[in-house]
């Protein structure tokens, strides 16, 4: 796929707020401490939002550092010297432009604002007065260290998790003996005081991120970054999120960063219209430049072949857990009609279903338990499993739909005498009979037969 090519998007079923109630029904994601009335944009993430997110970020963490001899990890400290961000710019250049209703004084985003009010009125007063110039806002979070609280104390949550991969850029690749090109990753938190927050959990002033930040050489930078930007795409393939809901963007030369020498983002197309998902950066040598001239050390990477040091570039990509979440939620959700009933489900793929396998005794029996529990106890080894006997079975189908989970086996009284289960498939709810002694086997063919396998040519 090319930059800038747009597939027609397909209709989506979910819109915010059914995504928004079923997340908080079924405890994926709520707002966070709701019995205080909750607080601006901050969530809470429920045992299945739990699932979900470890899910998400294992599977990127294998795609990035696992599966690749280049890329090595990193987890580097939230709060760090102040010093790091006034060298990376962030403290002079982190801004989004801040625009007032003349009329009830809400705060918008200027660049957000024709999104929120196609029609130029205030979003909230939904007058037509105006608004003030655009001011530049700092977007830091910041905080004081220590025991006095004056400035000296002052300290910023990042913004990014990438400038401890800079700063560290030396420590790690003399440590691990990396030669150009490499990459080092990490997945963490970051902090920005965002004017909007919106879209559920898209726009948070708390959420997390994951990064990567390739180093090589200068003159192979533009081939890595285009290898970078169909490499990260395939991956959201993988995921099973639909062609036509993912585009990628390039940047114009108006909109780019500070540092950036050129950024595409990956888009999906959510129910207000496309929107970044995850960017991809060429950063040149910004980042280490900077550092380097503002620590007086070193950040270079010495060639023994061309006897010289190299000021490496860096391939960026990065991308949010939370918003991929969102993504997936929304992606994956569906509803149909079945006999008179609407069912509503998650088509996740098996690899980001929060449970893979739910097992499900016919009735709560005291002759079905033990069978089931044994069951259930040789598949959680497996498998991501969920044991339920709560209510009717028809009602923990539905339950298991709505939380994606790929099949739920069913263990009833005839399962005391053939030793065979009910295997039920979400998507077609096709229901097989398997013999418990090849139950393991038969679900993981089953599950691999629903994972998307579909991948674009590079
Ligand atoms: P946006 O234009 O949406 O503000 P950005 O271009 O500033 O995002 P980056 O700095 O490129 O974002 O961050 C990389 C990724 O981190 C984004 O693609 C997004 O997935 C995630 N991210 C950034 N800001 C937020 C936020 N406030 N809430 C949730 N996720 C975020």
């Amino acid at each position: 796929m090319t930059d800038n090519e747009i597939d027609a998007p397909s209709e989506m079923k979910a819109d915010i707020e059914k995504i928004t109630s079923l997340a908080k029904r079924r405890g994926i994601v709520f707002p966070s401490a709701e019995i205080y009335g909750g607080f601006a944009a901050a969530y809470d993430y429920g045992p299945l939002g739990v699932e979900l997110k470890r899910n998400i970020r294992e599977l990127w963490w294998q795609s990035m550092v696992q599966e690749r001899d280049n890329i090595v990890g990193l987890e580097a400290a939230i709060i760090t010297n102040p010093k790091v961000w006034s060298a990376a710019g962030h403290l002079d250049a982190f801004h989004d432009p801040l625009v007032e209703c003349l009329n009830c004084q809400a705060r918008f985003r200027e660049d957000l604002l024709a999104e929120e009010s196609p029609d130029g009125s205030c979003p909230t007063c939904k007058t037509d007065r105006g608004f003030t110039a655009p001011k530049q806002f700092n977007m830091m979070l910041s905080t004081i260290v220590g025991p006095v609280s004056d400035e000296s104390g002052r300290a910023y949550m990042r913004p990014e998790t990438a400038q401890g991969m800079f700063v560290n850029f030396s420590q790690v690749q003399s440590s691990m003996r990396q030669r150009l090109p490499f990459g080092i990753a990490q997945i963490g938190k970051s902090f920005r005081n965002e004017i909007t927050v919106k879209q559920f959990i898209f726009r948070t002033r708390e959420f997390e991120q994951m990064e990567m930040e390739f180093f090589c050489y200068p003159e192979d930078s533009a081939e890595w970054y285009e290898y970078w930007k169909q490499e990260r795409l395939n991956w959201y393939f993988s995921l099973g999120i639909r062609p036509q809901h993912l585009r990628l963007r390039a940047h114009a030369q108006e909109e780019l960063s500070h540092y950036s020498k050129g950024t595409t983002d990956i888009e999906v197309h959510f129910p207000w219209g496309w929107g970044e998902l995850e960017g991809i950066a060429n950063r040149g040598d910004f980042d280490l430049t900077q550092h380097s001239n503002h620590s007086g050390q070193k950040l270079t990477f010495f060639d023994q072949e061309r006897n010289e040091h190299v000021v490496p570039h860096v391939i960026e990509p990065a991308a949010g857990v939370d918003r991929l979440m969102l993504t997936l939620l929304l992606d994956a959700y569906d509803e149909e009609i079945v006999g008179d009933e609407t069912r509503t489900l998650l088509r996740f793929a098996p690899n980001v279903a929060p449970v893979n396998v739910a097992v499900l005794p016919l009735s709560r029996n005291e002759k079905l338990s033990p069978t089931a529990r044994s069951v259930h106890d040789r598949l959680k080894t497996q498998f991501r499993t969920q044991y339920d006997d709560a209510q009717s079975i028809g009602r923990r189908y539905r339950r298991q739909d709505e939380i994606g989970t790929p099949i739920c086996v069913t263990v009833d009284f005839e399962s005391l005498d053939d030793e065979a289960v009910t295997i039920r498939e979400r998507d077609s709810m096709k229901q097989i009979r398997v013999p418990i002694s090849g139950l393991s086997d038969a679900l993981a063919d089953s599950l691999n037969s629903m994972q998307p396998k579909m991948t674009r040519e590079k």
